[in-house]
């Protein structure tokens, strides 16, 4: 493809890099941003890298009423011989638009898109951090702007794409954490936006999680918003179950994210020949295998963490230790295994990883 157009203005100042063995995540970001327009008449137009800068909205905006909004996470990673290397970013920009698909919101060209955040990342590639563990997360998002109350689509829209430096999900090493088993709130139904990466379901799953870290727990495991019996994900993760040598991980039922981990880690799994099921599983199957001795390893897996292990998962008043609240032979080589091909460490075999120049 030839080199799409895209203004870029430098910025005039480079900010100082942060520290990078201190890195948080999402806090600071870099010298740069894309940003893109969308009209009516237009389409989307107008693509180019600005400095970094706040937005100016107006007040009426509709972003602002009513939330039609959409987001996207990916990473950048600093490898081995210095290069940069993206994981299977392609699948970000699809999922972007079938988001946006359910929130009303016209469509992007993935491959331009794609061209686009090369280039972003080419010209911030000094931002990505080389230390163990850390590396430059993507933000891509589009928000509402049209000035109008009315409760319906906006004619217009902004689709920025930012980048901050981020740590280490397990500064200490991975480690197994504590799971409250949500009983009354609900992440998402079905035929609701639980598939779509859109704002209003984070912060209505605020609630849950406060109650969770009250009881001391890392975060919650969501049920089905209808029986409260099946379950659906971890905080903002997807989650998979080994019982007996089987994985199981919930199907996509409607109200799940479909993870671009999930979806790797299912790949890895039957290239591994490690029987794999995507199906319903419920509570009341996971407290049956603990109680027999057959619950032998539990794992979030998300862009964040890669893999989150669960040591203890609390559900009403039964309380299951999982493998001793140790890390799972399988979750562990599962994630070795996936952050080596994403760091290049690892030969990619499945042609996951796009070098950035
Ligand atoms: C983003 C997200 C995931 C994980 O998706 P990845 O593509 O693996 O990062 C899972 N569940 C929810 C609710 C999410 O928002």
């Amino acid at each position: 493809m030839s080199e799409p157009i895209l203004d870029i203005t430098q910025s005039p100042h480079k900010k100082a890099k942060p520290d990078p063995e201190h890195l948080s995540f999402g806090k600071v970001f870099t010298d740069h941003m894309l940003t893109m327009e969308f009209s009516r008449d237009k389409g989307w137009h107008s693509p180019q890298i600005v400095p970094y800068e706040p937005v100016s909205l107006d007040p009426a905006a509709m972003i602002l009423h009513y939330g039609q909004t959409v987001f996207e996470g990916l990473k950048a990673y600093r490898g081995a011989d210095n290069q940069i290397l993206l994981f299977r970013p392609k699948k970000n920009f699809e999922r972007l638009n079938r988001s946006s698909d359910r929130m009303s919101i016209p469509p992007v060209n993935e491959e331009l898109m794609l061209e686009y955040l090369k280039q972003l990342i080419s010209l911030e590639k000094d931002w990505v951090p080389a230390a163990e563990g850390t590396s430059l997360y993507i933000r891509p998002f589009i928000i509402a702007t049209e000035p109008n109350l009315a409760v319906a689509p906006s004619y217009s829209y902004t689709l920025m794409i930012i980048l901050s430096p981020v740590g280490s999900y397990y500064p200490e090493g991975i480690h197994p954490v504590s799971i409250n088993v949500e009983s009354e709130y609900t992440r998402a139904v079905r035929g609701g936006t639980g598939t779509a990466k859109t704002a209003g379901n984070y912060s209505a799953a605020y609630k849950a999680q406060e109650r969770a870290t009250e009881k001391g727990h890392a975060q919650v495991l969501w049920l089905d918003g209808v029986e409260k019996k099946y379950i659906e994900e971890v905080g903002s993760m997807n989650v998979f179950f080994k019982i007996k040598g089987e994985v199981i991980t919930p199907e996509l039922s409607g109200s799940i994210l479909e993870g671009i981990t999930r979806t790797s880690i299912i790949e890895m799994l039957k290239d591994w020949k490690i029987p794999v099921s995507e199906r319903k599983i419920t509570m009341e199957e996971i407290h049956q295998a603990y109680e027999e001795g057959t619950l032998e390893e539990a794992f979030g897996t998300g862009t964040a963490a890669v893999i989150s292990p669960i040591g203890e998962l609390h559900w009403e008043d039964k309380a299951m230790v999982i493998n001793h609240r140790q890390t799972g032979e399988l979750s562990r080589s599962l994630y070795d295994t996936l952050t080596s091909i994403q760091t290049g460490k690892l030969e990619d075999p499945y042609g996951w990883t796009i070098k950035i120049d």
